[in-house]
C-alpha cells in the first residue's frame, strides 16, 4: 500500500498551512512583471526531447542524467519540462511572437521536472518563475531583469543581508574561446584527481567545470583563471553599463567572476540569487545564440528563473512578509446556530456574507452542538462570531463577538448590518 499513501520520491505535497504561501509568492511576481510589461505565457507540462537537447546541451547534468524522458504511444520521445526557457523559445518561434512589437516580454510560473537526488531545496518536482525578453540586446535590458527579481524579493521582505545577487560577465563567444582554452589548460594540470564527470566537462564543456560541487574538484576552482579577465573590450563596455544601471536602479550586487553558464549560447551577462547559507535560489542571463539554435530568428534574448520551492524556504527562514501573511485562509466570521431554525438562517446569513459583502464566513454544515461549534470556530482562527438560537431570531438581534478581545456588539440579524460591525 505504500505506493498508495506515499508520494513519489522527490515531490512535495503543498499543504494548506504552506500553499498560501506559494499562491502569495506567485501572484505578487506575476503582479509585479505585469508593471514592467511582461505577459504570461503558459507552455506544456511536456515537450519533445529533442528541444531540450537542442536548448538545454547534450553536455549538461539536465540533459545527461535528470530528464523525465517516456515514448508516448505512437513511439514518440517526450519529456517533463526540466527548465522554463526552452519551451517559451519554442512557442515564441512556433507562433511567430517575434512578429509582435518588441522587444517581447514574457513571464511563466511552471513546474519542472528534473530526476536528482533529492534532499533540502532539491526536489523532483519543482517550480519557477521566470521572465524572459526577446529582441533586446543591452546591458539595460538585463539590469531591468534583475531589478525585477529584486523588486519580487524586497515585496516579500526577505532582508538584504540574508542574500546576495552575485553577476559576471561570460563574454562573447569570440573572448570566451580564448578564456576556455586558458581554462582548460588550468585543468588539465590537475586531470588526474578530477571526478569523471569532469573529465568529460575538461573536453565537451570546459566552463562547467567550474560548476562541479564534489569537494575534491571543487577546490581547483580557488586558483582557476577568470573570465573576467578574458572579456573583450565591448564586453567589458557592456558589462560596465550594466553595473552602473544596477546601481542606477539602486540593485545592490555583488561581482562574482567564477558564475558561468556552460552554454554556448550564452553570453555577457550571468547573474545568482545567493542565500547566505549557499542555497542558489534563482539565475538567469543572456542566452543571445538560443533562438537561433532552434531554427528561429537570430534574436538576442535575456532572461531569469527563480525556484519558488526555495524562494518559500528563505521566507519561512527569514521573512514575515504582511503581504504573504494576509494571504493565509483565515475565516472572517463564524455563525453558530442552536437548533434547526437557527441552522437554516445562519446558512443563509453565512451565503448573503459571502455573496454580497466579499466577507469569508462559515457555518455549521454537521450539526455540531453549539458548544463544539464554538470550538470548532476557534480552531478556525475565524475572528468574529454570532450565535443565533430561538431569542436571537425573536428578537431579530444577536450578540457579536470578537474572537480576539472578546468585545461584544449587539447587531441586527441581517448580512448589511453585520458587514458594517466587522
Ligand atoms: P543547482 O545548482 O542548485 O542545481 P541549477 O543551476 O540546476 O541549480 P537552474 O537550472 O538555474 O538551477 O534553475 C533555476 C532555479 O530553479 C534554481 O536557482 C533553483 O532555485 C530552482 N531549482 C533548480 N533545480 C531545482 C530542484 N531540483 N528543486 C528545487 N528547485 C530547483
Ligand atoms: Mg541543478
Amino acid at each position: 500500500m505504500a505506493a498508495v499513501t506515499k508520494a513519489p520520491r522527490g515531490t512535495l505535497d503543498k499543504l494548506p498551512s504552506i500553499a498560501y504561501k506559494y499562491r502569495a509568492v506567485e501572484n505578487i511576481a506575476l503582479e509585479i512583471a505585469n508593471l514592467s510589461g511582461y505577459r504570461e505565457i503558459r507552455t506544456p507540462v511536456f515537450e519533445h526531447t529533442e528541444l531540450f537537447r537542442r536548448s538545454v546541451g547534450d553536455t549538461t547534468d539536465i540533459v545527461q542524467k535528470e530528464m523525465y524522458t517516456f515514448d508516448d504511444k505512437k513511439g514518440r520521445s517526450l519529456t517533463l519540462k526540466p527548465e522554463g526557457t526552452a519551451p517559451v523559445a519554442r512557442a515564441v518561434i512556433e507562433n511567430g511572437l517575434l512578429n509582435e512589437a518588441l522587444p517581447l516580454k514574457l513571464c511563466y510560473i511552471t513546474n519542472c521536472y528534473r530526476y536528482e537526488a533529492p534532499q533540502s531545496g532539491r526536489y523532483r518536482e519543482f517550480s519557477q518563475f521566470g521572465a524572459e525578453v526577446y529582441g533586446a540586446n543591452t546591458p539595460l535590458c538585463d539590469a531591468e531583469l534583475i531589478a525585477l527579481a529584486f523588486t519580487l524579493i524586497e515585496r516579500l521582505q526577505i532582508p538584504q543581508s540574508c542574500y546576495k545577487i552575485e553577476v559576471n560577465s561570460i563574454g562573447c563567444p569570440e573572448c570566451r574561446k580564448i578564456y576556455q582554452d586558458a581554462l582548460k589548460k588550468y585543468y588539465e594540470q590537475f586531470k588526474e584527481e578530477l571526478c569523471h564527470d569532469c573529465h568529460t566537462r575538461l573536453t565537451n564543456n570546459p566552463m562547467r567545470l567550474l560548476d562541479c560541487k564534489v569537494p575534491t574538484c571543487a577546490k581547483f576552482k580557488n586558483d582557476a583563471p577568470l573570465i573576467l579577465e578574458y572579456n573583450c573590450d565591448d564586453c567589458s563596455d557592456f558589462f560596465a553599463t550594466f553595473k552602473m544601471a544596477l546601481e542606477t536602479l539602486n540593485v545592490p550586487y555583488h561581482v562574482n567572476p567564477k558564475i558561468v553558464r556552460g552554454l554556448d549560447y550564452y553570453c555577457n551577462t550571468v547573474f545568482e540569487f545567493v542565500c547566505e547559507n549557499g542555497l542558489v535560489f534563482g539565475g538567469g542571463g543572456r542566452y543571445n545564440g538560443l533562438m537561433k539554435e532552434l531554427g528561429g530568428a537570430d534574436t538576442p534574448a535575456s532572461g531569469f528563473a527563480l525556484g519558488i520551492e526555495r524562494i518559500v524556504s528563505v521566507i519561512e527562514g527569514y521573512a514575515t512578509s504582511s503581504d504573504v501573511q494576509s494571504t493565509q485562509n483565515v475565516p472572517e466570521m463564524y455563525i453558530a446556530g442552536i437548533g434547526e431554525q437557527s441552522a437554516m438562517l445562519a446558512l443563509k446569513l453565512s451565503h448573503e456574507l459571502r455573496e454580497e459583502y466579499g466577507i469569508q464566513c462559515l457555518c455549521d454544515i454537521v450539526g455540531r452542538s453549539v458548544k463544539a461549534q464554538m470550538r470548532f470556530a476557534d480552531k478556525t482562527g475565524a475572528k468574529f462570531s454570532i450565535v443565533i438560537g430561538d431569542d436571537e431570531i425573536a428578537n431579530n438581534v444577536a450578540t457579536l463577538k470578537n474572537m480576539e478581545n472578546k468585545e461584544t456588539l449587539e447587531v441586527t440579524l441581517n448580512a448589511s448590518e453585520i458587514s458594517k460591525n466587522i
